[in-house]
């Protein structure tokens, strides 16, 4: 098992098909805390409370007083350098899709074309009750109009966003193509995800299964890290650009 940068740039140039899975710690280095993390947003709220789709029908007040804020926040932050080299790969055609968890649109922002976002993201919203859509700035202007904080759509119903709450289903169509990656994929990159949420916990079994092989960095441990090629424990801008100073030399 290989650490270097340049060991995961010999296994991404030999690649046919790689697939980049990120999680929260790719953008914690935008500055976007790691809500599982100290002093991050979720203590002083508890998430399985307020981001849930309990609280989502029965306090939308509540709800939306959380969520309009921190709205704000991800939009004011900007991709880093680790979000840079995933689309960079990508234009290189090396990567072929980036499967996330995160709902923050970073590598939209970066320029990655296929990204498959698992948790949902913030590209909407939608009405539950009649499904009528509106763009972000819409659902914001209707939250920040209403006296109570809560986007109402045209029939009477509050608005939700595209973000997947606790207590609602994963979007489907989502998680068909993560796993469809997957099994194309004969090199996954792990970036910033310690696997320990379904579905992105099953994706680096399906292409190991398979005969692919597998990358991670992160500074975190995981559960896959002795069946990786390349395992590299440090923080994912620097790395990442590493990785694609060494193609570039290669
Ligand atoms: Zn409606």
């Amino acid at each position: 098992m290989s650490d270097s940068p340049a060991a995961l740039a010999a296994l991404l140039a030999e690649a046919e098909h790689a697939v980049v899975l990120t999680g929260a710690g790719i953008s914690t280095e935008s500055g976007i805390p790691d809500f599982r993390s100290a002093g991050g947003l979720w203590e002083t709220y508890d998430p399985m409370k307020v981001a849930s789709m309990g609280t989502f029908m029965d306090d939308p007040a509540l709800f939306w007083r959380f969520h309009r804020p921190r709205i704000d926040m991800l939009g004011a932050v900007d991709p880093n350098p680790a979000h840079q080299a995933v689309a960079e790969l990508e234009r290189r055609g090396i990567v072929k899709t980036v499967i996330t968890q995160n709902i923050d649109r970073l590598h939209s922002r970066a320029g990655s074309q296929e990204v498959v976002e698992v948790h949902g993201s913030l590209d909407r919203g939608y009405c539950l009750r009649c499904e009528h859509t509106v763009s972000m700035d819409e659902l914001c202007a209707r939250a920040d109009a209403a006296e109570d904080g809560v986007p109402r759509c045209d029939c009477g119903f509050q608005m939700k966003s595209g973000v997947v709450l606790f207590g609602e289903q994963l979007p489907m169509e989502a998680i068909e193509a993560a796993y469809d990656a997957a099994e194309r994929a004969d090199v996954m990159l792990v970036i910033g995800s310690s696997l320990q949420v379904t579905p992105v916990s099953q994706l680096p079994g399906v292409v190991l299964a398979r005969g692919g092989r597998l990358a991670i960095l992160t500074e975190s441990e995981t559960d896959y890290d002795h069946r990786c090629t390349v395992r590299i424990h440090h923080k994912a801008g620097p790395t990442m650009q590493a990785v694609l100073a060494a193609l570039k030399a290669a």
